[in-house]
């Protein structure tokens, strides 16, 4: 069985005219004699109203209760297109995870899938007909609904493809791929023909919204090659695949940026050892998320100074939990709102001596001040003014010859 996961993703099923053009991609891939697994998200904007709607029931809306209702929108979708389907003469039927099932494991709004059964839906292709499956939602073991996270469709297809040894998966989206970087922000951006789930789950988890992070990563631990294109344009998308699958001649792939982002400056902490847990525990505690952190050396060896950055969203809870820690001493708090990360992402940068030279050189030349630098083996990430920052992508993406010629 040749068989093909094709998941689509809210915008691709935002409407009913956008419903009919996904049947007829199915049907081509149908006619070519491959069998397809769909996976469809909810009508965009559907799971945003559902989630807005649990808050004005009630704050504290019973987790168990907010899965059964933020999944609902996927089960309109599938039943949309498969009676499409069936409309255009091509044997189809919605199947809701429970009626498959997949199995999770974890909590109620970010579980994960642990199993996927095959048994029915196999028996389905046989006879020849095409499954639109849920995404984003599954069962635990004690039958109850579960989600997998915000845009977790993406992880509902990899893991099919998965199960099901599909040939290929396939992501469609509003965009045409993956680009060197954001096309909306910067013309000059290019579509990226083939590129490492290294890179992709740092482009992604940088701001790139093409994909859901996690599910890169699953599908880097299962070798499944993702191919994301659009589905309202017949063009060629973005291969994500392993490293040794292709020959790379680019020192970096792409450039990400971020928005939101605050920095946080404890000024004069008295320095001694598990100061920095005791700053952090208490954000963790409260889900805050703290991305970037630099702490100097002391140069006296009583006091340093850190920094770290977070989403502009938490500076205030941040500021309240800082100020009322009685288990540090600190001087001062600066707080900075409109900064951003910028990022270069590559796996040429193992390899090739000077990039970091290069992108500071070449931000230095335009003037823009670096605050906070952040490295890791594959990525290069600073923070600057938001003001700078698509001055910095311009000059980056010129730098290191990513520019549409
Ligand atoms: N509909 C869900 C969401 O909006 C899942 C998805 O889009 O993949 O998060
Ligand atoms: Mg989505």
């Amino acid at each position: 069985m040749k068989i093909v996961v094709l998941k689509f993703g809210g915008t691709s099923v935002g409407s009913i005219e956008r419903i009919k053009n996904v049947a007829n991609i199915i049907n081509s891939y149908y006619k070519k004699k491959y069998k397809p697994i769909v996976v469809s998200s909810a009508m965009s904007g559907v799971t945003n109203d559902l989630i807005k709607k649990s808050k004005e029931i009630s704050e504290n809306f019973l987790p168990s209760e907010y899965d059964v209702l933020v999944s609902s929108g996927e089960q309109i979708a599938c039943s949309l297109i498969a009676a499409r389907l069936s409309h255009i003469g091509i044997r189809s039927r919605s199947w809701l995870s429970w009626q498959i099932p997949i199995i999770t494991k974890g909590n109620h709004k970010n579980a994960k899938i642990l199993s996927i059964y095959r048994k029915k839906i196999f028996d389905y292709l046989k006879k020849g007909g095409i499954p639109i499956i849920t995404g984003f939602q599954g069962i635990d073991v004690n039958e109850r609904i579960t989600t997998i996270g915000r845009g977790g469709s993406d992880a509902s297809a990899i893991m099919l493809a998965k199960f099901f040894k599909a040939e290929r998966c396939i992501i469609y989206t509003d965009v045409e791929g993956v680009y060197t970087t954001d096309p909306n922000k910067l013309k000059k951006a290019r579509k990226i023909k083939v590129i490492s789930y290294e890179e992709m789950l740092e482009m992604a988890s940088l701001g790139a919204k093409v994909m859901q992070p996690v599910s890169i990563q699953d599908a880097r631990l299962n070798r499944i090659n993702i191919e994301v294109k659009s589905s309202f344009k017949k063009k060629p998308g973005t291969l994500i695949t392993k490293r040794k699958n292709f020959k790379n001649n680019k020192i970096i792939a792409g450039i990400s940026s971020t928005q939101n982002d605050a920095k946080v400056t404890l000024v004069g902490v008295k320095d001694k050892p598990g100061v920095a847990a005791k700053i952090f525990k208490p954000l963790s505690k409260n889900s805050i998320n703290v991305d970037m952190v630099v702490q100097n050396v002391s140069a006296n060896g009583k006091e340093t100074d850190l920094t770290f950055t977070i989403k502009t969203d938490d500076l205030n809870r941040t500021k309240k939990i800082i100020e009322g820690n009685k288990e540090i001493k600190f001087r001062k708090l600066l707080l900075k709102r409109n900064v951003s990360k910028v990022s270069i992402i590559g796996v040429g940068m193992v390899t090739t001596p000077g990039v970091t030279f290069r992108m500071f050189q070449s931000l230095a030349k335009k003037n823009i001040n670096i605050q906070v630098i952040s490295t890791s083996e594959i990525k290069i990430s600073v923070l600057i003014d938001k003001k700078n920052t698509k001055k910095a992508i311009i000059a980056l993406h010129k730098e290191f010859k990513l520019d549409n010629q």
